[in-house]
């Protein structure tokens, strides 16, 4: 048989590891920040009745432009955005890899605040993208001082940042993101996957768009939505973005049955959206569960929580798994991060650790 090493794989490939969240049948999986509630029953009845109007006309090509999916996002999202500022992909990591395709590449750099998103350095390894790992402040956090030094030290032609940030939670405040802005001469890029987890009345990067046409917000509905298995994900940004992206997307990228299936979900935005409440509830209790417990969460505006104080992640880890709950191990020393499920899920979680024991003294921050 063929090993990998024997192919002529393009030599920047050569030793890069694939994306490999585990993907275990477990009772409670709690390891991919998905929404862990089924969406409601009368939605999933509409878009079974979308899709089965879109296979009668599966024989021609969908809309290339995806229009009504772009003018729905656009009512979604307000902030007097319309479907000229709209861009969607397979996920938004599809629009990710497109931006990068668009305005990154060869001899080109993007920068990010580490530990972040595992999938950006993916990204830019798949496109040819040197990517730089920038660092935090104290508690994760990144002060618009920390970022704007990084973005003049190491002139990026892109920054990601991400708001929540995954996959420790910490919110950036509007003044980093402008501060982002004003050092750079690249494209900004926001990654708001986890936006609606955030407290009510927080103000979107999506505020700062108007007269920045280097910024990009991205938002998925793969999280709050309850949608991962759908692959959707878009972003808003000046309208000559989208026009870059237009360069590089496969013709036809969006297929019949997902642009059917996202257009039936987002008739239903409310509905849709239902459970996000119950979910930052669930977050909340983790954070004062985990500290009653000796561990160290930290603050989250997303859907997940990260918590230090864990003697030994990969023994933790497997204790878990071994008791049918799958979390994720992000390669944090001394950490660990687990999802906000249902009442239920959180509570089975909480009780095995609480069964496992306390972390021992060595293991506490
Ligand atoms: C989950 C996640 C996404 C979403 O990816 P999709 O491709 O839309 O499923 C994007 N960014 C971050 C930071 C995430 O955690």
């Amino acid at each position: 048989m063929t090993s990998l090493s024997d192919l002529p794989l393009r030599a920047d490939l050569r030793g890069q590891i694939p994306y490999g969240a585990p993907q275990l049948h477990v009772p409670v999986a709690l390891n991919v920040n998905e929404n862990t509630h089924p969406i409601p029953e009368p939605v999933a009845l509409d878009i079974v009745r979308a899709l089965a109007e879109a296979v009668l006309t599966v024989n021609r090509y969908p809309d290339r432009e995806f229009l009504e999916l772009r003018e729905r996002l656009a009512h979604y999202l307000g902030h007097g955005l319309t479907s000229d500022n709209i861009w969607a992909a397979n996920g938004s990591n599809e629009v990710l890899q497109q931006v990068l395709q668009a305005f990154g590449g060869p001899g080109r750099s993007v920068l990010g605040f580490a530990p972040t998103y595992s999938m950006y350095s993916i990204l830019a390894s798949g496109t040819g993208t040197e990517w730089i790992a920038g660092t935090r402040d104290a508690d994760f956090e990144v002060s618009p001082q920390t970022a704007a030094d990084w973005v003049s030290r190491t002139d990026p032609d892109l920054v990601f940042l991400c708001s929540p940030n995954n996959p420790t939670g910490t919110r950036l405040s509007l003044e980093t993101i402008t501060a982002v802005y004003e050092a750079s001469r690249g494209i900004v890029v926001v990654d708001e996957a986890y936006a609606e987890f955030e407290p009510a009345g927080t103000a979107s990067a999506l505020t700062l768009l108007p007269g920045r046409e280097r910024l990009i917000v991205s938002r998925t509905m793969s999280k709050a939505f309850a949608f991962a298995g759908a692959r959707v994900g878009y972003l808003a940004a000046d309208p000559a973005v989208t026009d870059a992206l237009r360069l590089v997307r496969l013709p036809y990228h969006l297929s019949a049955f997902t642009q059917a299936a996202a257009n039936a979900a987002l008739a239903h935005t409310d509905e849709m959206l239902a459970m996000v409440d119950d979910i930052r509830g669930q977050r909340d209790r983790l954070v004062v569960e985990l500290a009653r417990l000796g561990y160290s969460p930290y603050e989250s505006g997303s859907n997940f929580v990260l918590f230090g104080g864990v003697a030994d992640p990969h023994a933790l880890f497997e204790a878990l798994l071994a008791q049918g709950i799958l979390i994720r191990d992000v390669g944090i020393a001394g950490h660990l991060r687990v999802s906000a499920g249902t009442a239920a899920e959180t509570t089975v979680f909480l009780e095995a650790l609480e069964r496992l024991g306390r972390p021992t003294a060595a293991g506490a921050e």
